[in-house]
């Protein structure tokens, strides 16, 4: 019945099963890679689009990580291949008017394909114009630094905000490992911090079951947790970045893209800990700071959550309690793997820090363990506590 929990990850593509949930699940990326040294299978992937036009995006950094490369391995193959880089110097790409425009003037007539080399920008923008083009999209991942490779949403800024465009899933991802072990360890970090926002996530989501009757589907949740498991148990040599642990990291990170696609909310990838991260990043936005990464901000939102769960706990269902972490030992997964752990650490000041914890559960329309706070009034003596706590 839940056969999805007995199968790999390369496995997964085109699943399609009748869950224990009561709904029939499937999920459209059509091909899925991970592993050692799988870059040169990338043709194989491609093998539909045999003798058509494929376009390749990438930035300076992603083209010297794996474009070049990839690009090889492609014209070797025998495709036709328009390659664009996108030069943002010692900058990272921000998706706003200037790189999304000229991803679409650069486009040709008769493209069958789109190859993106990169992280999350250059995946958020491909998907962007997949969605819009209906030309389907392969994303070589360069670093396992957020979960939306599977994710069918794309940041992206225009007028200098950041708005969420609906997207298209993959066609296909391929995950090299001897590639992305070699990613800046500031990426892996937030890749790290994107995964361990799950704990909070999770018991988020079983709070707003247990409190609102939310639909929650428990395989996704086993899909979910087994790989944090996965990742919680090897911190450590993510930090030394062994080949197994990067892969593991990626896996968790694509997992939850599967078990969002799955379900079609992203329930089981996000709850209070990324509305923490989404207010800050706004804050920063809007001043023209650096945002940051968005998984090192997830990373140091979760262990606050979980302090936010305990000051919580009398009023919190027991089957929620026990999925939500404790403090102490998020902050010792962030030490392990030497991820900053503070807000401050970010550039948060004192007073952005306190209006988010009041006000983070404005951010979105979803039930969690902020939103219970203010309502049983609590939220002002929370927020004062973890500021004296934190700053
Ligand atoms: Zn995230
Ligand atoms: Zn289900």
């Amino acid at each position: 019945m839940n056969e999805i929990l007995n199968i790999t990850m390369n496995e997964m593509a085109n699943a399609s099963f009748d869950c224990s949930c009561g709904k029939h699940h499937t999920l459209d990326i059509k091909q899925i890679k991970m592993g050692k040294g799988v870059l040169p299978e990338l043709p194989d992937m491609l093998k539909k689009f045999q003798g058509k036009k494929v376009y390749m995006l990438s930035d300076n950094h992603t083209f010297q990580a794996a474009g070049e490369r990839t690009l090889k391995i492609m014209q070797d193959a025998g495709f036709d291949v328009k390659s664009v880089m996108i030069d943002s110097g010692d900058d990272i790409l921000i998706p706003d008017e200037k790189a999304v425009g000229r991803m679409f003037m650069e486009l040709e007539p008769e493209t069958a394909v789109i190859v993106s080399v990169g992280s999350g920008t250059l995946n958020d923008m491909a998907k962007y114009m997949s969605a819009r083009t209906k030309i389907p999209y392969i994303i070589v991942c360069t670093a396992p630094s957020m979960d939306g490779y599977a994710a069918d949403g794309a940041p992206l800024i225009l007028q200098g905000k950041k708005i969420s465009f609906v997207a298209t899933l993959p066609y296909g991802i391929l995950g090299d490992t001897d590639i992305m072990k070699e990613a800046p360890m500031h990426m892996i970090h937030a890749g790290f911090g994107d995964v361990i926002g799950k704990l909070t996530a999770l018991a988020d989501w079983q709070l707003a079951k247990e409190l609102k009757g939310e639909y929650m589907c428990d395989t996704c949740v086993t899909l979910v947790q087994r790989a944090l498991e996965k990742v919680t148990s090897h911190a450590k040599e993510i930090a030394q970045r062994d080949e197994e642990a990067i892969l593991y990291l990626i896996e968790a990170l694509t997992l939850t893209g599967v078990a969002m696609g799955l379900i079609g909310v992203s329930r089981p990838a996000s709850g209070a800990e990324h509305m923490l991260s989404h207010f800050w990043e706004m804050d920063f936005i809007a001043r023209n700071k650096f945002p940051e990464l968005h998984g090192i901000k997830v990373g140091i939102a979760t262990p606050i959550i979980a302090e936010i769960f305990d000051m919580m706990k009398d009023e919190i269902p027991e089957s929620a309690m026990k999925l939500a972490p404790s403090k102490e030992y998020v902050q010792k997964l962030l030490a392990d793997v030497g991820a900053p752990a503070c807000p401050g650490d970010v550039g948060v000041e004192k007073e952005l820090f306190y209006n988010s914890i009041l006000g983070g559960y404005k951010v979105r329309n979803r039930y969690s363990v902020l939103q219970l706070a203010v309502e049983k009034g609590k939220i002002e003596e929370i927020a004062k506590e973890l500021t004296k706590e934190l700053y």
